[in-house]
């Protein structure tokens, strides 16, 4: 099976995570959470870190979100990113919290600050994304280019990452997003021709979880077919263990990412004895117990005792449906028939026997 060959960039690290220099694709998420709350915040962060999520951004609006940060910091060893805008104070002051990357758009920082967070930036070794939105282009890009267009986009990112150069940062991660799937995808190519700095991918406000995460795989698939970015974030309107779900679900199905439970299960048909409900269920069930999986794993559900068997027995783990029972097969083996009340289980089961919950 062909490879996806990707663009060369520079790397940055952040914290133990490398971006960039064909370093793995990371997986990115953000808090939900007011960062305020610092209990419920870093329980976000740990249900994230366990989900699969390499770097987590949380919103720093004031000093008390700030401090928040330094509270986190000190119960998880997660890669976490300080979402700065307007103060560059609140950049330097999640900087001596423990922040491992900033993120910013620097055309709405004065110059005088940004020199002050690039100063900081490189005595911590904090790298700064430079995160440009559709809805956040400055007025005189949008009236120079009649409007919000993809030269825009790209201009103004290229302009906020020649601030953040010109004030002394030179870890850099560069993000343009719009809300535009083809908009998103023609920027991110031009700017990959015009820069090696790593890109970050993503969509902003790309919607409620069925829509975001078919835009966002058209998105980002696109893009990462074609060897572009670095690092993803998923972003959907709902539970952000979901993003980190799909990004991960994104890169493994272009083979950028290794490892974790793949599930395959039949849409059903008119030979299908217990139903597309409840060969949903059972795949949705099988799928939460698997969630905190890091093992390479395929799992096959399949709802008939006719072209269930073949693709059972491709996986490490396979169930072939019939009436009222389901045969098991185990790394190609049919191993036993289970009832048909004992289906999760008996997946769940097996799948521990391979994977033991120590080495999950
Ligand atoms: S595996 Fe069986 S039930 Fe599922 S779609 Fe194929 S023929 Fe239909």
């Amino acid at each position: 099976m062909p490879g996806v060959e990707r663009r060369m960039t520079r790397q940055v690290k952040v914290r133990n995570v490398l971006i960039g220099g064909g370093a793995p694709i990371s997986v990115q998420s953000m808090t939900k959470t007011d960062t305020r709350d610092r209990e419920a915040t870093l329980a976000q962060v740990l249900r994230l870190t366990e989900a699969g999520c390499d770097i987590v951004r949380l919103a720093i609006p004031d000093e008390d979100a700030a401090r928040s940060l330094a509270w986190i910091r000190k119960h998880t060893d997660a890669a976490l990113v300080a979402d700065i805008h307007f103060d560059y104070r609140l950049g330097l002051l999640a900087i001596e919290s423990g922040a491992d990357k900033i993120r910013v758009n620097p055309g709405n920082i004065p110059q005088r600050g940004l020199k002050e967070l690039a100063a900081a930036c490189r005595a911590n070794g904090v790298p700064v994304r430079v995160g440009v939105n559709s809805g956040s282009i400055a007025r005189e890009i949008l009236s120079r280019h009649g409007g919000l267009t993809v030269a825009a986009l790209v201009e103004s990112a290229l302009q906020g990452v020649r601030l953040v150069e010109d004030a002394g940062v030179t870890d850099i991660v560069i993000s343009l997003k719009a809300t535009d799937p083809l908009m998103t995808i023609q920027a991110y190519r031009e700017i990959s021709n015009l820069t090696d700095r790593p890109l970050h991918l993503g969509l902003t406000e790309s919607g409620a979880p069925r829509s975001g995460t078919v835009r966002s795989a058209v998105t980002l698939g696109v893009l990462l077919a074609g060897g572009i970015g670095d690092t993803i974030r998923v972003s959907l309107t709902g539970d952000p263990v979901e993003e980190v779900r799909v990004g991960l679900a994104i890169l493994r199905s272009l083979g950028l990412r290794e490892g974790g439970v793949e599930i395959i299960s039949c849409p059903t048909c008119g030979r299908c004895s217990i139903g597309l409900d409840r060969l949903a269920g059972i795949a949705s069930e099988v799928e939460r117990g698997v969630s905190g999986i890091r093992a390479p794993l395929k799992i096959a559900i399949m709802g008939c005792e006719v072209n269930g068997p073949g693709e059972a027995r491709e996986a490490d783990v396979g169930l072939a449906v019939g009436r009222g029972r389901g045969l098991l097969f185990v790394r190609g083996k049919p191993v036993r028939q289970v009832d048909e009340k004992e289906f999760v289980k008996a997946i769940l089961d097996e799948v521990r026997r391979i994977v033991p919950p120590e080495e999950g």
